[in-house]
């Protein structure tokens, strides 16, 4: 058993821990592995593990990474519309003129944050005859972050995308700002929950809203807690291993 499928053990054992703790199924859980920092092999190990949702928060490096891993499987070119038994998920910051490239790779974009960007995704996904499926990103710290809307514009914002044809919008991400104070993080994590709940209940996105993308390496057993229904985990599977 290799070091990478030894960790995703164990994480899937917290992660099983912490869905006890919640009263919650453990399958009510999906892990995104964030492979940013890895080599395509490694990348590999990890689809061999079984993880097949993989995530990726630079453009660039989106496109190369799906690129040498659809080689490597011996797929097709992953921006070819044939589907893969990967699924990339855009996580980071995406500018407007990026947006096409990421619409043919990726199957979930957690990162919109702006009306002008799901415009545009909608524009482009319109072009290429395809639906795009995002989450929206939220500032649940209430501390000035550099993405994500602020909660107060979140059901606004869910509402003008929910009137775009070529957009599903499928829940919320959010991420904790960088603090060891764990009740700061939970208190994020159950902000972020509530608009979740909230925004439900207005039944934007046509019963497809159903996903709550929280919770990182150093966090993820309180996402969980607080209703992570899918997780973004990089450095707890890689740490240590070199590029
Ligand atoms: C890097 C990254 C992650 C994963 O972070 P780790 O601390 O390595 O688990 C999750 N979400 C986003 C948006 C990221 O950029």
């Amino acid at each position: 058993m290799s070091k990478i499928s030894d960790r995703l053990r164990q994480i899937e054992e917290n992660i099983a821990a912490a869905c006890a703790r919640a009263h919650r199924d453990a399958g009510e859980v999906k892990m995104v592995v964030v492979t940013k920092t890895v080599p395509p092999a490694s990348i590999k190990e990890v689809i061999e593990s079984g993880y097949t949702e993989l995530g990726e928060n630079r453009v660039q490096r989106l496109k190369q990474m799906a690129g040498e891993v659809a080689q490597l499987l011996q797929e097709p070119d992953p921006d070819s519309c044939i589907p893969s038994k990967v699924k990339w998920h855009m996580i980071g910051h995406l500018q407007r003129n990026k947006v096409k490239t990421v619409l043919k790779i990726s199957s979930l974009i957690h990162s919109v944050d702006t009306l002008r960007l799901a415009e545009e995704i909608n524009t482009v996904s319109g072009k290429l005859g395809t639906k795009a499926d995002i989450l929206l990103q939220v500032n649940c710290s209430g501390e000035p972050q550099k993405y994500g809307a602020p909660v107060g514009a979140a059901t606004h914002l869910a509402e003008q995308f929910e009137g775009m044809e070529n957009l599903r919008l499928m829940g919320l991400m959010t991420m904790a700002p960088l603090t060891k104070d764990k009740d700061v993080v939970r208190a994020c994590f159950v902000r972020a929950k509530e608009l979740f709940e909230e925004i439900k209940a207005e039944k934007f996105g046509g019963g497809e809203f159903s996903q709550l993308s929280m919770g990182m390496s150093q966090d993820y057993e309180i996402a969980v807690e607080e209703g992570a229904t899918m997780l973004r985990i990089g450095s707890a599977i890689f740490a240590g291993m070199t590029k």
